[in-house]
Parts: structure tokens; sequence; C-alpha cells
């Protein structure tokens, strides 16, 4: 059986209960040297074979996987934050399934909600933003015509940048030809719940200097919106005078709430499915 496991995003502990238990089954880890934590290495048992993956091709990997899999053993494939985001697993499960091989998914925390950790940032905030925009900058890997980061960041949202640190100059432009403001806040989340994290905040016009200012240009998250500002409206689901599932309004408190929002759906989780 091949595990493939979320490592999360650098800090040790922040990979999941279920995923440091896999760690200690395994007799062989695959793990991706480039952004996984060594540390974790050390939650698996003392006859584990441990492959970095850094330097294997996806052949080498899915072959190594099915060696494993003919003598019987536990394989956990570690991928850096959560596997489903940029993590290339699509490709070897395709090749288990041709092989008749199980395997099964344990995700972890991405780094993208680590960076929002280090930043002590909500993504969605009343009033600024509802949604957020999870891309990339083009780089070698190509960038579907209709997600372009210019038509991407005409929405105005949260905007999530992976893979970009070293592509500042493109994304400050493609953000100005989407009409972001140069002013809107922005931040570069380096190794993020790492040691050596660093944070740096500044303008969607002062990413590129920015990042070369601190000499980062990979593993970095950038991140871009007003969620960075300082202005937002208060959340309905706690407001004294907004009525829900699991709370009823207090007498009189309504006063601060706008007529057209009293009706509205509370803007977060408690009050639907
Ligand atoms: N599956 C991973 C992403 C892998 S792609 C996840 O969920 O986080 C690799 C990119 O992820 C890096 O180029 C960088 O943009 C981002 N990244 C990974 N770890 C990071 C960290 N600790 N801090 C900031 N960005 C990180």
């Amino acid at each position: 059986m091949i595990r493939f496991v979320g490592a999360g995003p650098g800090a040790a502990d922040l990979i999941t209960v279920r995923g440091a238990r896999l760690l200690a089954e395994a007799d062989l880890v695959i793990y991706a040297g480039s952004l996984v934590n060594p540390e974790l290495l050390d939650l698996t048992g003392p006859s584990c074979t441990v492959m970095d993956s850094a330097s294997m091709t996806l052949e080498e990997v899915v072959s190594a996987m099915e060696d494993a899999e003919a003598k019987g053993w536990s394989t956990v494939r570690l991928h850096t934050g959560d596997p489903a985001l940029y993590g290339a697993t699509r490709e070897q499960m395709d090749e288990l399934d041709r092989r008749g091989i199980p395997y099964d998914v344990t995700p972890g925390v991405s780094s993208l909600f680590g960076a929002a950790a280090a930043l002590g940032a909500e993504f969605t905030l009343p009033g600024v933003s509802q949604s957020l925009i999870v891309t990339r900058a083009e780089g070698r890997t190509p960038v579907p015509e209709g997600e372009r980061l210019a038509s991407m960041a005409k929405h105005g949202c949260t905007l999530a940048l992976f893979l970009s640190a070293g592509l500042l100059s493109n994304v400050e432009a493609d953000l100005r030809e989407g009409g972001v403001d140069p002013s809107t806040p922005a931040a570069i989340v380096y190794k993020a719940t790492w040691p050596d994290e660093i944070v740096l905040r500044c303008t969607a016009g002062t990413l590129a200097r920015t990042a070369r200012d601190a000499g980062v240009s990979k593993t970095a998250l950038v991140l871009v919106g007003r969620f960075l500002g300082d202005e937002y409206d208060r959340s309905l689901l706690y407001h004294p005078g907004f009525s829900h599932g699991f709370r009823t309004a207090e007498k009189g408190a309504d006063g601060a709430l706008p007529l057209a929002d009293a009706s509205a759906q509370p803007s977060s989780e408690a009050g639907g499915r």
C-alpha cells in the first residue's frame, strides 16, 4: 500500500497525527527532499529505508514503490504541505492504478495556511474579499490562457501565488494589467513555519524590490489583497444583532446592522451546511 502523506509546511510538528503514525509504521519513505523538513524522518523506525525524490524521475519513484509493494512493504510518499497543491501526485497515482497498486492520501497543512498563520491574517474578510484565488505566475510550466494572472487579478479578491518568488517583476506587471493598484497591500512569506521563516510586508508595486533586498527568490508564497489592510466589516455571525440557528439576536442590538444585512446569510459556517 502506498500512502501519500502531506508533510505540512515546514515545522516538523505540523504534520497530522495520522501522517506521523504512517511514518512510524513505514518500511520505505520517499520524500521530497527540497522542501520537506528532514526532522520528520526521525519519526521513522530503525529499519525504514529512506529515499529523496529530489534527484529521481517519476519512473524511478514508481519503480521503487513497485519493488516495495512486491515485498509487502508499507510505503509513505511524503509531499510538502498538502499533496493536492502543485504536488505532481496525479501522475504517480495513474501509474499506480495501471499497476494495480493501492494507495490513499493523508492531507497536510499547506504552506498557504502556514503563510496566513505567519501573517496572523484571514484570507476571507467581510467587506473585503470572500474568495481566494490560488495560482502561480507562468514560468516553465505554462498556465492555461483563461488563468493568466492579469485576468485572475481582475476579480480584486485575495490572491495567493505559489512558485512565483523568482518571477516578481512579471507578477507586478500582470497585477498592474489586471487593475490592481500598486499600493494594494502584499506580503512575501519565505519558509513559513520553518525556524528561518521571513515575513516581508510590502505592496503590489514593490514585490520584486522587496524580495531582492531580502535575498528571497524561492520557497516563498506571495500574497496580495486588501485582506492585508486595516479595513473590513465585522462578521454577522458574531454580531449581537444577528440571529442564526445557534443564537438569538440581543434585543435592541440590531441598530448597528444595516437593514439590508439583517436578512443576509451569516458570513461563516455556523448558519449553513
Ligand atoms: N504542496 C505544497 C506546495 C508545493 S509547490 C503546499 O501545499 O504547500 C512548492 C511551492 O510551495 C514553493 O515554490 C513555494 O511557493 C510554496 N512553499 C512550500 N513550502 C513553503 C513554505 N514553508 N513557505 C512559503 N512557501 C512555501
